[in-house]
Parts: structure tokens; C-alpha cells; sequence
């Protein structure tokens, strides 16, 4: 018997989808993915530490901010703020990137989704049912798809960038900006597109002061977002300069930045407490070229307004891998919810 629903993907996308598909009693086959170069079960948020803005997980005292709202006896429930988490003198706590995505994993795993540890590598969608074929485990066939496979921030691949990770680089402006070791401290922005400078002007809201790191002498950002910078007093371009070393200590994290000139190799070092990576993403979509239309950058099109439809009928897709626009958490589990449900809609008029 193929299978009703198989998720490829575990990220925010792929577990809501599955908690959705599984709630619905599709009994949804979730792939996890293993870890590869830049990529590991659990997903993108899996790589961070504080997140901050995924609704239903405040940072900070949270015992404090439910008893301050809800009725006493409700209160049993409420999560013990571990030992040794302050701020101020007071219990702080956000929840963790991995303990997001366990918690979201289990969720989908109570309501009877089937997990697989394996990677898909290949889908047939010629015919009906489709065959999904992971590196390892048996192809198996299967009504319905859901890709949730996400995408990766680009990275230079310099040592110093890999090291600070977490601490001071980031890759996810508005993930990371307001975070407090960034508050009123110069920043960095590396790249020259679109979203270079969005980034740039977003954390000019919190920084001292942002330099936007670009290897050219022109910005390939829009008009309308280069003369945003331009005129944005706290944003410095260096123009003709790239990334050369992320400099710091154990105990700061980043501290300082080297660049290097385009034109004559002369290096040069700026006081920054944050360098931001803004060169784009790849979505993981290499095993579906060929087979879903994608647009020029390799994310999967969605084919009509507020579904989540492919080019293929039957297969849908949520999250980053089919949005390089938002790139949030939030946005990547509503889109697997959506795209749960218009599975089980597609199921229902098919008959299947
Ligand atoms: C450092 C960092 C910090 C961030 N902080 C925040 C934050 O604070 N708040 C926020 O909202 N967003 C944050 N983001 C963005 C957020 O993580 C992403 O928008 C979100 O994770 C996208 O979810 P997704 O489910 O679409 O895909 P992903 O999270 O990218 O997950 C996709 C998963 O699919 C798996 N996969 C890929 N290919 C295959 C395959 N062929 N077979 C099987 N599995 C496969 C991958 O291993 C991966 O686990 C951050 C991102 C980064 C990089």
C-alpha cells in the first residue's frame, strides 16, 4: 500500500506539517535528513541558540509572565526556569533552538508520525503513485508529497567565520539583530544585493553604527534600496573590500573585523561586536531538479496565491525551501500547516 503522505524535511515546515498530516490520521512518513555539509536533522534552528520570536516562547521569566496572567490552579503545567539562567538579577530563559525543534519533533511524533533518518535522494513523479527514493532505506511509493527541505545561509567558508558562530556571526539579521550582545555596538553587514542592505538598514535599529561590507564599487541592491543606505546616516559602505578575518576572543566573542581591499590586497581592521552574513542562501533542492519547477535560484515555485501547490499535482511545498523572501521559523511551520491541509484536501478529491 503506498503511503498517504511522506514529509521530506525536518525543520519547522516539516514536523508542523506532520503534526498536521498526523492529527488528520494520514500516519504521515517524515525523512529527517542526516547531517551533511551545512545541514542537520532538526533544521536551520538547530544551529542557534536563543530564539527569541517564535510566538508562545517568551524570553525571560516565563513562571512570572503566566502567573502574572493566568488563574492559580492553571499553573501546574508551568516550565521550571533551570538553574543558573539570570539576566539582571531576575530568571531568564529562551527556549533553545534544538529544544524548539525536539519539542516540535515529539509533537509530530505523539500523534503517530514515522520518522526516518535517512536522506531522500531521488523522486519519481511521472507516475502514480509517486516513488520516493531515500540513500539507504527501500523507495517508497506514496500518494502525496510534502517538501520541506529547506534552504542554507551561504557562508565565505573563512575559519574565523565557522568559530564564532552563535557568537557574533550570524547569517539572519532579523533572527539575531535585537539580541542584547548586539545593542548599541558597530556592526557588519557582508554582501550588496537586496538583502544585504535590508539587513544593514534593520540593524541600524539596534547597532552604533553598521558597515556594509561590498566587493565592488556599486551595490547591486535596487535604486530605491542603495539610496536607502546612502542616505542612512549610521550606515558606513566600504566599498571595494571583502571579509578577510572574523577577530575575537573565548570570553567576547567577535570583537573586531579584518577587510581586505579588492584592488590592492592592503588589509584594514573595524571594532565590531557582530558580522552578519547577508550572500544569500541555497535552497536543498538538488535531488528535485527536473522535476518541480523552480525559479532561477533553485527554490520551488508555489503555483496559485496562499496554497502551497507545486508544479505537480499531489506535491507541495512549505518553508524556506519554497520562500527566500520571509525565511522565518514562524513562516516555515504556517506554511506546513497549509501545506498539510491542502494534502489532505488533494487526498479527499482524489478519493485516496
Ligand atoms: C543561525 C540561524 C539562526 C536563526 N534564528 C532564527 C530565529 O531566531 N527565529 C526565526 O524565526 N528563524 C530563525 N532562523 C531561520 C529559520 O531557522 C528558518 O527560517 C527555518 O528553520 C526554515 O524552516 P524549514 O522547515 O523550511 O527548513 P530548515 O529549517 O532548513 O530544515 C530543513 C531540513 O530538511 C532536511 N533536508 C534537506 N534536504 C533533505 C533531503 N533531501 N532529505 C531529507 N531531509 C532533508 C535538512 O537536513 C533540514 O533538517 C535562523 C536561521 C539560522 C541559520
Amino acid at each position: 500500500m503506498p503511503e498517504r503522505v511522506i514529509v521530506i524535511g525536518s525543520g519547522p515546515a516539516g514536523w508542523s506539517a506532520a503534526i498536521y498530516a498526523a492529527r488528520a490520521n494520514l500516519k504521515p512518513l517524515l525523512f529527517e535528513g542526516t547531517v551533511q555539509e551545512d545541514m542537520i536533522p532538526l533544521g536551520q534552528l538547530a544551529y542557534t541558540t536563543e530564539v527569541e520570536n517564535f510566538a508562545g516562547f517568551p524570553a525571560g521569566d516565563v513562571r512570572s509572565f503566566v502567573e502574572s496572567a493566568v488563574d492559580k490552579d492553571r499553573h501546574w503545567n508551568l516550565p521550571p526556569i533551570p538553574k543558573g539562567h539570570e539576566r539582571d538579577g531576575r530568571p531568564h530563559y529562551a527556549v533553545q533552538g534544538v529544544e524548539l525543534m525536539e519539542l516540535m519533533k515529539q509533537q509530530a511524533i505523539n500523534f503517530g508520525t514515522r520518522v526516518v533518518g535517512d536522506d531522500i535522494v531521488d523522486v519519481d513523479l511521472t507516475d502514480r503513485p509517486f516513488r520516493v527514493i531515500p540513500r539507504d532505506a527501500e523507495p517508497v511509493e506514496t500518494h502525496t508529497i510534502i517538501v520541506a527541505t529547506g534552504a542554507r545561509a551561504n557562508y565565505l567558508g573563512l575559519e574565523s567565520e565557522e568559530a564564532f558562530k552563535n557568537r557574533g556571526v550570524s547569517a539572519c539579521a532579523v533572527c539575531d539583530g535585537a539580541l542584547p550582545r548586539f545593542r548599541d555596538r558597530p556592526l557588519a553587514v557582508i554582501g550588496g544585493g537586496d538583502s544585504a542592505v535590508e539587513e544593514a538598514t534593520y540593524l541600524t535599529a539596534f547597532a552604533s553604527k553598521v558597515y556594509l561590507v561590498h566587493r565592488r564599487d556599486e551595490l547591486r541592491a535596487s535604486k530605491i534600496m542603495q539610496d536607502r543606505a546612502i542616505k542612512n546616516e549610521k550606515i558606513e559602505i566600504l566599498w571595494n573590500r571583502v571579509l578577510d578575518e572574523v577577530l575575537g576572543n573565548d570570553d567576547d566573542g567577535v570583537t573586531a573585523m579584518r577587510v581586505k581591499s579588492t584592488e590592492d590586497d592592503s588589509t584594514s581592521e573595524f571594532d565590531v561586536s557582530g558580522v552578519f552574513l547577508a550572500i544569500g542562501h541555497t535552497p536543498n533542492t538538488g535531488f528535485l531538479k527536473d522535476k518541480l519547477e523552480m525559479n532561477e535560484k533553485g527554490y520551488v515555485i508555489w503555483k496559485k496565491a496562499f496554497r502551497t501547490y507545486t508544479s505537480v499535482e499531489g506535491v507541495f511545498a512549505a518553508g524556506d525551501v519554497a520562500d527566500d523572501y520571509y525565511r522565518q521559523a514562524i513562516t516555515s511551520a504556517g506554511t506546513g500547516c497549509m501545506a498539510a491541509l491542502d494534502a489532505e484536501r488533494y487526498l479527499v478529491d482524489q478519493g485516496l
